[in-house]
């Protein structure tokens, strides 16, 4: 029975038995885990804090042959915006969910760790919600081999390419789009095409008009939907919030 050390993000829990849970932990060193946090959902148990969704702790586990065991746990940087503010909440539960739904377990990556955890601090600490969880589905789906294809027509390869076509995907002209492609605006496209190369840091410069994240809001959840083979029910929580969200001020 072999201990290991993890450094990991809580992306899901759930009850088993009497006490326990499951918790989806998604490490720097293993990629996606499912580990048992035994006697969690007792009072006063030493692992309650550390397995709280979206912490970002420091694990000690047992590796067994099904289900890992979380045998010590120490909170990092606790995200508890993320658990207290309804929108912080839905934006990380749709980021958590997005990225459990597309890794397999136990196959380390650790730029998708840099970029899950930055994420989830941004969303936690920082204005820009919407922004930060577009930015998110523009790298996850870099990081997984499906970047959008941002330069030319994807399917003639004309220069004048202003339609999103979900299906094609990315970019296709006038001639090649089909009914259901969406036209991008020069500042959708050109704030796309941005949060495709810049490192997280560099988002805080970008200032997209309320109609270009309308825009992107109305493209992308699509694009990882369709790339992923399933829409999310967190999307459509964090749609019914995000009205709400693009229309007043943007946080
Ligand atoms: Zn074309």
């Amino acid at each position: 029975m072999a201990l290991y050390k993890a450094e990991a993000v809580v992306l899901r829990s759930r009850s088993l038995g009497e006490a326990d849970k499951i918790v989806t932990l998604f490490t720097y060193e293993r990629g996606k885990v499912e580990a048992v946090a035994r006697g969690v959902r007792r009072p006063r148990s030493r692992l309650l804090g550390v397995t709280q969704l979206f912490t970002h702790g420091r694990f000690l586990l047992y590796e067994r042959k099904s289900l890992d065991t979380i045998s010590q746990g120490e909170i990092v940087r606790s995200f508890l915006p993320l658990r207290e503010d309804l929108l912080r909440m839905a934006h990380a539960a749709y980021v958590a969910e997005l990225l459990d739904r597309t890794t397999e377990l136990n196959d380390g990556h650790p730029r998708l760790f840099a970029l899950l955890l930055m994420v989830m601090e941004m969303l936690a600490t920082g204005p820009r919600l919407a922004l930060t969880t577009r930015y998110f589905e523009v790298q996850l789906m870099q990081e997984l081999g499906f970047r959008p294809h941002l330069d030319d027509c994807v399917r003639c390869g004309a220069q004048d390419a202003s339609w999103f076509s979900v299906e094609a995907g990315g970019l296709v002209c006038g001639r090649c789009r089909g009914a259901d492609a969406t036209k991008l605006d020069h500042e959708s496209l050109e704030v796309m095409r941005y949060m495709a190369r810049a490192e997280p840091a560099r988002l805080g410069v970008l200032r997209p008009s309320r109609r270009a994240l309308q825009t992107l809001e109305d493209v992308l959840p699509k694009y990882c939907a369709a790339r992923i083979g399933r829409w999310l029910h967190s999307m459509d929580f964090l749609l019914s919030l995000g009205a709400a969200e693009t229309q007043g001020v943007e946080r």
